[in-house]
């Protein structure tokens, strides 16, 4: 059989040898750990602790001020020594909560210890006996987002409206990105949990179908989740093309399912929610563990890295000090990102938090464009050919650049992802993903 793909992409290096043999280590965190009050799509929290308070390990201390929101809580215990705005690794500056760590880890109090036998007979059984309104509650409690970057808040998908039933629950297992690899090595270590968290994800939506979809770069997590998929009914895995950007959620849809969400659509239109690996681990601590979402799989790497590793880290420390515990860098590096390298966000400050959606932390010797010139276009159609959204990036680039709005929507600027295979094709190194940028402001603005 074929593999599954889409239609458009680009082949970027995977330079994934870099950390895809390395296991996850623990990583301490320091002294202190800064946890910003919105890592989320949508409303930021109101703190719930103040100055001096002293705090545990989960305890929660941002509360969500709306229904797309998710709360924050303590990674460390210890005490609460500022709540001020602080550099944000999204962009500027978010209030955060500064706790100085005891070192103690002292856990709050409704945190249990895994009790759920991992034998399928028992894994059933308790599944069978959860109610799909105790999982979106106790997902929501524990703060619980997409981790593969958006960061979408996890219990707002688990309740899609009544005239959207969800029949498939898709693991986004892709990481398609460039150097990442805390997908691929928690598929490997962590087997399990992710079956676990994916099937408490389709009891609470009520689907029938788990495809956990993981590209044929992977074959060893293809061969580990295909074994433990044997013993789960709804569950199976669907091998990919590796191609960028698979792991986007219409096209990884379109791959899976042959659906076609519609324009401006959510996947729930089509009867399908996307999770990410990580989630799925974090959803069945939440529910077995009552544990909040405080930690992390976060891929270290890049050519400017001396150990390129995938550590499991406290949401609140710093990026600088995972690459201190990453050896340092080989030599200064031109440039930091945060997620991979097609889509992450730059930095110009390492002392940035890690939050819940940091995949990974990139440092470059050179990026890839760097000292380049942009220069203009040439016709050559090689963006329009890439496009996974079947757009014209040649054309919205330039509408952007003249600022026609009316020209920008009729050429649906808005459908697109932002996925930079475009900038990643074109040979005149045109900055394609700035320009649509800009143009998308301008029609939100203006528009
Ligand atoms: S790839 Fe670059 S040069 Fe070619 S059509 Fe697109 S924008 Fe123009
Ligand atoms: S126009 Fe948007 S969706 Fe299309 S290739 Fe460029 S960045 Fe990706």
């Amino acid at each position: 059989m074929g593999l599954k793909t889409f239609k458009g992409g680009v082949h970027p290096k995977d330079e994934k040898f870099r950390t895809n043999k390395v296991s996850v280590t623990p990583h301490i965190a320091a002294e202190e750990v800064i946890i910003p009050l919105r890592q989320h799509i949508g409303a930021p929290c109101k703190p719930i602790v103040k100055e001096g308070d002293t705090v545990l390990m989960g305890q929660k201390i941002g509360e969500q001020t709306s229904f797309i929101s998710a709360p924050v809580h303590a990674s460390v215990s210890g005490t609460v020594v500022a709540i001020r705005p602080y550099p944000h690794p999204g962009g500027g500056e978010e209030m955060s909560v500064f706790i100085q760590n005891d070192g103690l880890d002292t856990l709050s109090k409704d945190i249990n210890a895994w009790n759920l036998e991992m034998v399928p007979s028992k894994v059933k059984a308790y599944i069978q006996a959860l109610q799909p309104k105790e999982i979106v509650e106790k997902v929501k409690e524990a703060g619980i987002t997409g981790m593969g970057g958006a960061a979408f808040p996890t219990h707002v998908k688990l309740t899609p409206p009544p005239e959207t039933p969800i029949d498939t629950v898709l693991i986004n297992g892709a990481e398609c990105e460039p150097y990442l690899t805390s997908d691929h090595r928690q598929m490997l270590e962590n087997t399990q949990k992710v079956i676990v968290g994916a099937l408490m994800i389709a009891k609470a939506v009520s689907a029938n179908k788990i495809i956990i979809a993981i590209e044929n770069n992977k074959p060893d997590a293809v061969a580990a989740m295909q074994q433990i998929c044997q013993d789960y009914e709804m569950t199976e895995v669907a091998v990919l093309k590796t191609k960028y950007p698979q792991g986007s959620e219409k096209q990884l849809i379109q791959a899976t399912t042959k659906r076609q969400v519609p324009s401006g659509g959510l996947p729930a239109a089509v009867g399908v929610i996307v999770n990410n690996i990580d989630t799925c681990i974090a959803v069945a601590n939440a529910v077995v563990r009552n544990m909040p979402l405080i930690e992390r799989v976060v891929t270290i790497s890049g050519d400017a890295v001396k150990k390129p590793a995938n550590m499991s880290v406290r949401i609140g420390v710093k990026f600088s000090e995972l690459f201190e515990a990453a050896g340092g860098f080989i030599e200064e590096p031109k440039k930091i990102v945060m997620g991979g390298p097609m889509m992450g966000i730059a930095q110009t400050n390492i002392d940035v938090p890690v939050i819940k959606g940091t995949s990974g932390i990139l440092a470059f010797k050179q990026p890839p464009t760097y000292g380049k010139e942009e220069g203009s276009c040439i016709k050559c159609s090689k963006c329009v050919q890439v496009c996974p959204m079947r757009l014209m990036p040649n054309y919205l680039s330039v509408f952007s650049q003249k600022k026609n709005i009316d020209k920008l929507k009729e050429y649906h600027i808005m459908d697109c992802m932002e996925c930079g295979c475009c900038s990643f094709i074109c040979p005149q190194r045109r900055f394609m993903v700035q320009h649509i940028k800009a143009g998308k402001a301008l029609v939100k603005q203006k528009g």
